[in-house]
C-alpha cells in the first residue's frame, strides 16, 4: 500500500534534509499531519521565508535580510581585520564570543577538488576585491582544520600575501576536524588570540 500523495510529498521533502532517512521523514511527515494547523503554517510561512527575505551580502558573503549586512554597515567595527570563514553559521559563533570588533568575509564553501569545487565556485574574488581598500591590515583565515580547510587558507595565503598584506591562521586549539560553530567560547577566544602568521 502506498502514502496518500500528500503524505509521500511531504516524506521525501523531509528526505532532502541532511541525516534525514525514510523512517525519521516518515515518523516527521506523520508528526506534522497531528500539529496544529496555524503551527503548520508557521512552518511553512519559515521556510518560504528563509529562501524569499534572505540574500548573501555583496561585500561579506553573508547571509542577511539587508544589503551590505548589519555587520558590514557598522562603523564602529575595526576595518583593519578582515576574518575568513567557511560558512555563515561560523560568524554566528564568532559574533557569540563578542572578543572579534573586525570585519568578516563568508566563502560559502571550500576548497575540495574531490567534490570538484575549485576557486571560482566560493566567494573568493570578492574577498580579493575587498583588499584594495589601504583599511585592510590583516587577513585572519578561519577556515575549519580539515584537509579542505587547510588547503583553501594555503591557497588564500599565496593569493594575499603578494598585496602586502598579513595572513594569520587560527591556532590549533581547534583540533583537527573540529568545526568552529562547535568550538566552545573559551577555545575560540584562545584560537583567536593564539593566530599565526602564515
Ligand atoms: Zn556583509
Amino acid at each position: 500500500m502506498q502514502y496518500p500523495e500528500p503524505i509521500a510529498k511531504l516524506i521525501e521533502s523531509y528526505m532532502r534534509l541532511p541525516g534525514i532517512g525514510m523512517k525519521t521523514a516518515t515518523r516527521l511527515a506523520f508528526t506534522t499531519i497531528d500539529m496544529r494547523e496555524e503551527d503548520v503554517n508557521a512552518f511553512a510561512r519559515a521556510l518560504i521565508s528563509v529562501k524569499r527575505d534572505l540574500h548573501f551580502c555583496s561585500v561579506c558573503g553573508n547571509i542577511t535580510e539587508e544589503d551590505p549586512c548589519e555587520i558590514c554597515q557598522d562603523k564602529t567595527r575595526d576595518r583593519s581585520t578582515i576574518l575568513v570563514v567557511e560558512e555563515p553559521k561560523d560568524v554566528m559563533a564568532m559574533e557569540k564570543m563578542k572578543e572579534y570588533h573586525g570585519l568578516y568575509h563568508v566563502l560559502n564553501g571550500v576548497l575540495s577538488p574531490m567534490e570538484g569545487t575549485g576557486p571560482e565556485d566560493i566567494n573568493i574574488e570578492s574577498l580579493l576585491k575587498r583588499l584594495h581598500d589601504p583599511a585592510v591590515k590583516e587577513v585572519i583565515i578561519a577556515t575549519n582544520a580539515t584537509a579542505e580547510g587547510e588547503a583553501t587558507a594555503m591557497y588564500l595565503s599565496r593569493l594575499i600575501k603578494p598585496a602586502g598584506i598579513k595572513v594569520t591562521r587560527l591556532a590549533h586549539g581547534l583540533s583537527v576536524g573540529s568545526d568552529i560553530e562547535y568550538a566552545d567560547e573559551v577555545t575560540l577566544l584562545k584560537a583567536v588570540e593564539g593566530r599565526r602568521e602564515i
